[in-house]
């Protein structure tokens, strides 16, 4: 059972919301200060929404970035849509494929109006004339369509469905399937600003994004705020994972211990993007740009800590795995690398691994990123890099002595032992039990 935390109580400008183990209706979001909505004064809404240039110098001010994993500036994003010829197109895009986040499924099915605010608002600002909701969870799609049919938005809004997989929302791949084909990355360029949906310039925006963006239309003078504070998943060997707002800076060492892993040995970032750290980088502020200069990244918000006894290698091994099963298996180089890889770091894992194994797994690390189509390929051999430059002598160790960690995990299971469940969001009035803290965060 996966639990949602506050910080510190519910606070103005949260993604999170007052009550988010219940689904919000569209009247309950408005009293927030949505869809432009009154002041209240529980919620401090501003008085006058801003006009569309006006929130997009609040959003290029407060600095907010994408939050479905690359972290691009979202007025740079707006912009490029905004000034190109054509009639634009808006896409929510709720596909989380990394297997530890929920926040995306946990965001659609309890607060779809402040999705579909957020969308409002990129359409405002970009001048699109259609939008999109891209999702695969079942019940967020129910959810969005009883949110679309309570109140319909100023512009037509299809909820499109796809199945689940970690390459669908990819951008392109998300492009792909909206225009009937399959949900399968292309090369770029070009990419989705210039020739999007139907031929159209097209911004794919992340919900988490999206709802950032409302909040900021709702309390532009908590712009700053709302972006720099982030939903995290936090899963690992032992306690119950946790969907959590965060702001940054908070060490991460701060977040194992409020986790319930004060004692971790690292942790794998990003979901499988940042690939993995040591017990010293715990000490790294949750900050992108710290993360990014330490060769992590915090891409969609999903920390996997590792107990202290838990193996790296095999933490490393159920990732590739993962990966590998998960290829799209377009790109020859994705296809043989991605499973030479896994075959590798598997072989260490068994204990069988050759003398040469690292020093083959190093070359792979550095000569296969960047060539595949989608970022797939890249995550698995950060993956290994990682390994071998937080984990060296672990490693090495894994070529000598068999490791009693790696020999009881079973490798079939990698999936299963990756994902998070989404946290339970039930229809009705806000629950009256306040939700605990996640405590020691600030
Ligand atoms: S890199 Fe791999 S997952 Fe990505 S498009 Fe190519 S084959 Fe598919």
């Amino acid at each position: 059972m996966t639990t949602i935390r506050f910080p510190s109580g519910p606070t103005p400008g949260s993604v999170l919301g007052a009550a988010p183990d219940r689904a919000e209706s569209a009247e309950a979001y408005r009293a927030t200060g949505g869809y432009a909505g009154p002041a209240d004064p529980a919620h401090g809404a501003a008085a006058a929404p801003p006009l569309p240039a006006e929130l997009l110098d609040h959003l290029a001010a407060s600095g907010l970035r994408g939050r479905g994993g690359a972290g691009f500036p979202v007025a740079v994003k707006l912009r490029a849509v905004r000034d190109r010829a054509g009639a634009p197109v808006v896409v929510a895009n709720g596909e989380e494929g990394e297997p530890g986040s929920v926040k995306d499924r946990w965001l659609l099915r309890a607060r779809p109006h402040l999705v579909l605010d957020g969308l409002a608002h990129a359409a405002s600002i970009t001048g699109a004339v259609r939008g999109y909701v891209y999702l695969s969870d079942p019940e967020a799609a129910v959810r969005v369509r009883r949110a679309l049919a309570e109140r319909p938005p100023p512009l037509p809004v299809e909820v499109v469905e796809t199945g689940h997989s970690y390459v669908a929302g990819e951008e392109t791949a998300v492009i792909r399937r909206i225009d009937g084909g399959p949900a399968l990355p292309l090369a770029k360029p070009p990419r989705p600003f210039e020739r999007g949906v139907g031929g159209a310039p097209t911004l794919v925006s992340n919900v988490e994004t999206l709802a950032r963006i409302a909040l900021t239309a709702a309390r532009p003078d908590l712009r700053e705020r709302i972006a720099r504070t982030t939903l995290v998943t936090l899963s690992g060997d032992r306690a119950e994972p946790v969907l959590a707002e965060v702001p940054y800076g908070v060490p991460l060492r701060t977040l194992a211990a409020a986790y319930g892993a004060p004692d971790a040995a690292g942790a794998l970032m990003g979901g499988l993007f940042g690939g993995l750290v040591d017990r010293g980088a715990l000490d790294l502020p949750l900050e992108p740009g710290a993360l990014a200069a330490a060769g992590t990244a915090l891409g969609c918000g999903a920390i996997r800590f590792l107990a202290s006894d838990a193996c790296p290698v095999s933490a490393a091994a159920d990732a590739l795995r993962h990966l590998a099963a998960e290829s799209a298996r377009q790109c020859g180089v994705c296809v043989s690398g991605t499973g030479a890889i896994r075959d590798a770091v598997d072989a260490l894992a068994a204990g069988s691994a050759d003398a040469d194994t690292l020093t083959k797994l190093d070359r792979w690390s550095r000569g296969l990123l960047g060539r595949g189509a989608c970022g797939l390929l890249d995550a698995a051999a950060g993956t290994a890099g990682s390994l071998l430059r937080a984990f060296p002598g672990l490693s090495e160790a894994h070529l000598r002595t068999p490791c009693p960690d790696c020999a009881a995990t079973p490798p079939g299971d990698a999936g299963r032992r990756l994902a998070v469940a989404v946290p339970r969001v039930a229809d009705g009035t806000p629950a009256r039990t306040p939700l605990p803290a996640l405590k020691g965060t600030p």
